[in-house]
């Protein structure tokens, strides 16, 4: 990759876009570089105005054989929305939320806003969808991957509602996806991940929510086995206005901390809510209980500082069964190291109602999503790797698939989660079709039919 791009070329791009363009040493560069954990040195960065501002950007770094890093929120658990020596193109002013059509519910979401954005939005219309639970996510990166949020078990998975996009393919075309639109494209834009273009806008049907019962349950630690078994069996006939999510913390050799339930009832009901979220409660002794009504926004949450010189080391893995066997499996196996953090995220529900063939997000069995965090520096980590990939081998029998939003460090194993064979394939001649030279590949790879891979 060439990183030296001549200084009379930047002078023309910045002529023919309307966004601005950063080299190194430009005023304001440096704060455009780096993601929460991952830092970087682009040779360009366009903070794009429009879908022809892409499409000059995605030519340029043709041009100049740059790669490409589309970056709408910088949330990439991997790295992938920055880079070395390449070309990024930033989409943080594709912000616009505009409700298109209230008695359709129709909603078009720039790729570049923010999901506490878009809750902000959409509150006064009575109207929200599942979204990441963060804050500052972005738009675009979670919408692409699937979007894992608090209210996925009532409506699916964050792309199960998107209707239609704009996407800026490899070759500059600006191309409309929704079923009647390049289907084919649809279909591959929702789970397929950047592997397509660079959407710009999303259109999606949001639902008529406004208030939900939000807040975490912490229990006694010496039930943590008890309690966690119990909501594991719980979640099972819960009604799917219940979300919800242990935070199994780690003890970093110090005594073990409370478990945290975390809840999500969707709807503004308090006798219903009490009825899903008090079989929880009554799991063991409850040490702080914070749930109370509050706007779908405020469920959202700000993402944690991390100390200097973190990274964590994430992985997932999904479940079709979430049994208290598996919860006990999980404890037991989390106790060999006292600085994993484990998540179980219950997402049943609507999402397994979508046809499994619908889109590429296929794990439409999962009832849990298992998430194993290494927190500490990647140096500290080194020697517990053994450790952590022993953690995953004795849950592998329970799971079956993986979500790519979760994922720090993609292993082909990783890959071939995400993409069961046939998705993989189905994608890969889409990606033939959409990027036969791979233009786009700073994410879950998915490589052009006829290379030779995979
Ligand atoms: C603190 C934190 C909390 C999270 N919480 C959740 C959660 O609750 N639920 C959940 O499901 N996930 C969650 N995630 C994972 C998240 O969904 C992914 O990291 C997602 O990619 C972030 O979106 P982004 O726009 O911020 O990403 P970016 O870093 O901007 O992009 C990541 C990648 O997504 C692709 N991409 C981004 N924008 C576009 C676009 N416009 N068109 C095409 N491809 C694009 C590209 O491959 C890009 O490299 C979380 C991640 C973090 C770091």
């Amino acid at each position: 990759m060439n990183s030296d791009v001549d200084p009379s070329d930047i002078a023309c791009l910045r002529a023919e876009v309307t966004g601005e363009v950063f080299v190194p040493g430009d005023p304001g560069y440096d704060e455009l570089t780096d993601l929460i954990v991952h830092t970087g040195h682009p040779a360009v960065i366009i903070l794009v105005r429009s879908n022809q501002d892409v499409a000059r950007g995605i030519a340029f770094a043709r041009e100049h054989d740059l790669e490409i890093s589309t970056r709408s929120g910088g949330h990439s658990n991997a790295g992938f929305s920055t880079n070395v020596g390449g070309l990024v193109l930033n989409l943080k002013h594709l912000n616009t939320i505009e409700v298109v059509d209230e008695s359709e519910r129709l909603v078009r979401l720039g790729a570049g806003a923010q999901w506490d954005q878009v809750a902000a939005a959409l509150q006064p219309h009575g109207l929200a969808f599942t979204s990441g639970d963060t804050t500052s996510v972005g738009v675009g990166g979670l919408l692409v991957g699937g979007g894992i949020g608090w209210l996925a078990r009532k409506y699916g998975l964050a792309l199960d509602s998107l209707v239609a996009a704009d996407v800026v393919t490899a070759d500059g075309r600006i191309l409309t996806a929704s079923a009647q639109e390049n289907p084919d494209l649809f279909w591959a834009i929702r789970g397929g991940g950047g592997n397509f273009g660079v959407v710009t806008s999303f259109t999606v049907m949001a639902q008529p929510v406004s208030q939900v019962f939000f807040g975490q349950i912490s229990f006694a630690p010496q039930e943590t086995a008890a309690v966690l078994s119990g909501w594991a069996e719980h979640m099972d006939s819960a009604p799917e206005e219940l979300t919800a999510t242990a935070m199994c913390w780690p003890t970093f050799g110090e005594a073990a901390p409370p478990l945290a339930i975390m809840v999500c009832y969707a709807g503004g009901d308090e006798e219903a809510a009490n009825a899903a979220i008090d079989p929880i409660r009554k799991l063991g002794t409850v040490v702080d209980d914070q749930v109370r009504p509050m706007p779908y926004g405020e469920a959202l949450q700000p993402a944690s500082d991390l100390p200097p010189g973190w990274r964590p080391r994430i992985r997932n893995r999904l479940t079709p069964a979430l049994t208290a066997d598996l919860a006990t499996t999980i404890l037991t196996e989390q106790a060999n190291l006292e600085n994993l953090y484990v998540e179980i995220r219950s997402i049943g529900g609507a999402l397994n109602r979508v046809p499994q063939q619908a889109t590429a997000f296929p794990h439409r069995s999962t009832q849990a999503m298992v998430m194993g965090v290494l927190l500490g520096s990647p140096e500290g980590n080194e020697p517990l790797l053994p450790a952590y990939e022993a953690f995953w081998s004795a849950l592998a029998p329970s799971m079956s698939g993986a979500y790519s939003g979760f994922l720090s460090d993609i292993l082909p194993a990783d890959t071939d989660a995400v993409y069961p064979q046939q998705v993989y394939r189905r994608l890969a001649a889409l990606k033939h079709a959409y990027d036969p030279c791979n233009v786009f590949h700073l994410n879950v790879n998915v490589q052009p039919a006829g290379a030779d891979q995979h």
